[in-house]
């Protein structure tokens, strides 16, 4: 038996006075996912603790059994893995956007006018390669005005402050030891050193003289967050003996499940935003089930409408993504389970996220059922799974489909 757990981000949400006092998933009522939760049994997941609010890296963690009080690094490395950067061990991995600042290093724009992945490309490639005071800074982009940035050498630390301030208007930091050790005022300077190079290759290239010349903020700096070290983590088939993949667009969700041993797919046009391809991934999802145990399918447009705060759209998005999903149900070989919840709540009329639990559904033929019939917050909290953690949906569902040894004799 196999099983694939759907990972929609961000897709818990509040009542939204945009919808008549409705969550987004209350407003969609998806009819696939309405129809499974029917069929199958529900319940409420407090992803990392209640009422914590979660990051997606953490959130991953925790929904693939791992405890991320105990497993977590910081968001960096798990960015550079899902970039496709092998991490070493003594490699300090950070992720990064392109931002806007001005002369005196006021933040103008944290996502450079939300730059577009042909145009940061080119850019990249500019500062892709670097050596100060004999450390490797590697940069590499992402999707959007997303990157990560490798520190390689000996003695460093990811005990650094951010330089992504979040909040525009004020000077950016450089970054800062948060130690008195020798390794993280290396680590401090290096990082300095290639901030301030980049700046100045980046003001002055071509791409951003154009973007200047149209009116649109030039991504003329590099925003540094999350710095860490590669996780030590069991591997995924080592705990519940499946053979497990991810398909996923961004570069975050590849590097949690990569750092747990999972293949990576790469898709065509799955790009982690609103337009990413749907039906590629629902076709990657059902051919990699024909060699695969388990396949993480993540879709992360919930999670970039409800920052945007624009519930209307979050809504016409499940629609969308459960209509691409009608033809997985249809296709899915016999035997196979199906889970389906988010990796956090991220209210659309907040656009952050909250430590509210996120609706669960699992469905499949060994699934015994309860009594409730659609898929959303408020029906889900009387469902059969109760109110349950994070770390707790990847046993019961590999319990499902008979993964899991007997504790005991
Ligand atoms: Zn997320
Ligand atoms: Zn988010």
């Amino acid at each position: 038996m196999k099983a694939v757990l759907i990972v929609l981000d961000g897709l818990g949400d509040r009542r939204c006075k945009a919808l008549n006092g409705l969550t987004p998933l209350q407003a969609a009522s998806p009819t696939l996912l309405d129809r499974l939760a029917a069929e199958g049994e529900t319940g409420l997941v407090d992803v990392v603790s209640p009422g914590v609010p979660n990051g997606s890296d953490t959130g991953h963690l925790a929904l693939l059994g791992y405890d991320p009080y105990k497993y977590y690094t910081g968001r960096g490395p798990f960015e550079a893995l899902g970039a496709g950067i092998e991490l070493s061990p003594g490699d300090v991995a950070l992720r990064c956007n392109f931002g806007t600042v001005d002369h005196s290093y006021v933040l103008i724009d944290r996502r450079a006018g939300r730059i577009s992945s042909e145009e940061a490309e080119e850019l990249a490639s500019s500062i892709s390669e670097n050596e100060v005071e004999g450390v490797k800074v590697i940069f590499k982009h992402t999707v959007e005005h997303r990157g990560v940035v490798v520190l390689r050498g000996g003695g460093l630390s990811y005990r650094i402050s951010n330089v992504d301030p979040h909040a525009t208007g004020t000077v950016v930091s450089m970054p800062k030891p948060l130690d008195g050790s020798r390794e993280a005022r290396l680590t401090a300077e290096v990082l300095t050193r290639f901030l301030t190079e980049a700046n100045k290759k980046l003001a002055s290239h071509p791409v951003n003289v154009r973007r200047v010349q149209k009116g649109l903020p030039p991504a003329n700096f590099i925003l540094t967050r999350g710095a860490g070290v590669k996780p030590e983590i069991p591997s995924f088939e080592s705990k519940y003996g499946l053979r497990g993949a991810v398909v996923a667009g961004g570069a975050l969700y590849k590097g949690v499940c990569k750092a747990a041993g999972l293949d990576v797919i790469e898709v065509e046009g799955a790009t982690g935003t609103v337009n990413t391809n749907l039906g590629g991934k629902v076709d990657a999802t059902l051919e990699q089930l024909k060699s695969h145990d388990f396949i993480l399918l993540h879709v992360k447009a919930t999670d970039t409408l409800s920052h945007d705060k624009k519930p209307v759209e979050k809504v016409n998005m499940i629609r969308k993504v459960a209509q691409a999903f009608e033809r997985l149900y249809k296709e899915l070989p016999p035997n196979t389970h199906l889970a389906l919840t988010g990796d956090h709540t991220t209210p659309s009329e907040i656009g952050d996220h909250r430590g509210d639990p996120v609706p669960l559904l699992i469905w499949g033929p060994e699934v015994r059922g309860d009594s409730v019939s659609m898929f959303n917050e408020i029906a889900c909290s009387r469902g059969g799974l109760g109110r349950i953690r994070g770390v707790d949906v990847m046993p019961i569902l590999a319990n499902y489909i008979g993964a899991l040894e007997m504790f005991g004799e």
